[in-house]
Formats: C-alpha cells, sequence, structure tokens
C-alpha cells in the first residue's frame, strides 16, 4: 500500500452536499410561540398549553410532516400555499405574529433566525416577482416617466427663469 492509498484512506470521504432539514427547528419554533401566546391568553403555564391550542398545534405538526415542499421548506408563517386549511392558517398566522414581539423577548436567537428565513422567503419572492413582471413594470415606469415629465416641466422652467435672473 502506497503513502497516497494511506493518505487518502485516513482523508474523510467528500459528502454529497445534504439538503437542510429546516422542520425541527421550525416545529421547535411554533412550538415556543404557541406556548408564549397559550400562557398569555388563555392562562396556562410552563410546557402546557390549552386544549383548543393542542388540538390546533398537532394538526398543524402534522401537516408539516407532510409539507409537498419536503424538508427545504419554507417557513409555514410565509408560505404560498399553506396546508392547514383556511381557518387554522388565520389562527395560525394570528398566533404567530402577535407573539412575535414576546417571542423576541424571550427566545432572541430563535426568533431572529425565523425573521431571516422568512425575509429569504420574501427575498426569492421579490426576485420571482420581478421576473415576471418586469415587461410590466416597464410599462409602468413609462407612464411614470411622462407624468413626472409632466410635473417637472412647467417647475423646471420656472427654475429656469430665476436663474437667469440670477445672472443678470
Ligand atoms: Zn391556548
Amino acid at each position: 500500500m502506497g503513502i497516497l492509498d494511506k493518505i487518502k484512506s485516513i482523508l474523510p470521504k467528500r459528502k454529497e452536499p445534504e439538503l437542510k432539514n429546516n422542520i425541527p427547528k421550525e416545529k421547535e419554533n411554533i412550538r415556543k410561540t404557541f406556548g408564549v401566546y397559550c400562557h398569555k391568553n388563555h392562562g396556562t403555564e410552563g410546557d402546557k398549553l390549552c386544549p383548543k391550542c393542542t388540538a390546533l398545534l398537532t394538526t398543524i405538526f402534522i401537516k408539516i410532516g407532510r409539507c409537498p415542499y419536503g424538508i427545504g421548506k419554507p417557513i409555514c408563517d410565509k408560505c404560498e400555499t399553506p396546508c392547514f386549511g383556511e381557518d387554522t392558517t388565520k389562527e395560525f398566522r394570528n398566533i404567530m405574529s402577535s407573539s412575535s414581539k414576546k417571542m423576541l423577548l424571550s427566545h432572541p436567537m430563535m426568533t431572529i433566525k425565523h425573521k431571516l428565513q422568512g425575509l429569504g422567503v420574501d427575498y426569492a419572492k421579490q426576485e420571482r416577482d420581478k421576473k415576471s413582471t418586469d415587461k410590466q413594470k416597464e410599462a409602468e415606469q413609462k407612464v411614470k416617466n411622462k407624468l413626472t415629465n409632466a410635473m417637472k416641466s412647467p417647475k423646471s422652467s420656472k427654475s429656469k427663469s430665476k436663474s437667469k435672473r440670477k445672472k443678470k
């Protein structure tokens, strides 16, 4: 066995790039946020949630496990096609947004990471929208330019006349 082979056997094998599994972290974030919300609004304490919140959380966790986006899914608060159904999604988003301030105080790192993930989704959406509406925007821009030119022209002629006066 040559030296090269020995070195190769010692070196760690190159790993395939792994898809990051976002689900455990997101579940943890949602569970904590539900805790904050339920303690405040339904008078529960510790790890306990009231029956209603427990049921809602259970439904959500089951749906997250079946998310069609898989483990690289966008966070549920930003998802365009949430699987929870309309009413549950409304309730879920209400809980997530109304408790975000409290979450920031009690779990700052987790909340900030969650926010950043949300921003990433927003950015991806913006980029996609940019591409799809480029032509539309161009047309809008033309109209805007016309309008601003129409607005500017009387003013600019005035300022020109002023500057002429100054020169004199
Ligand atoms: Zn509750």
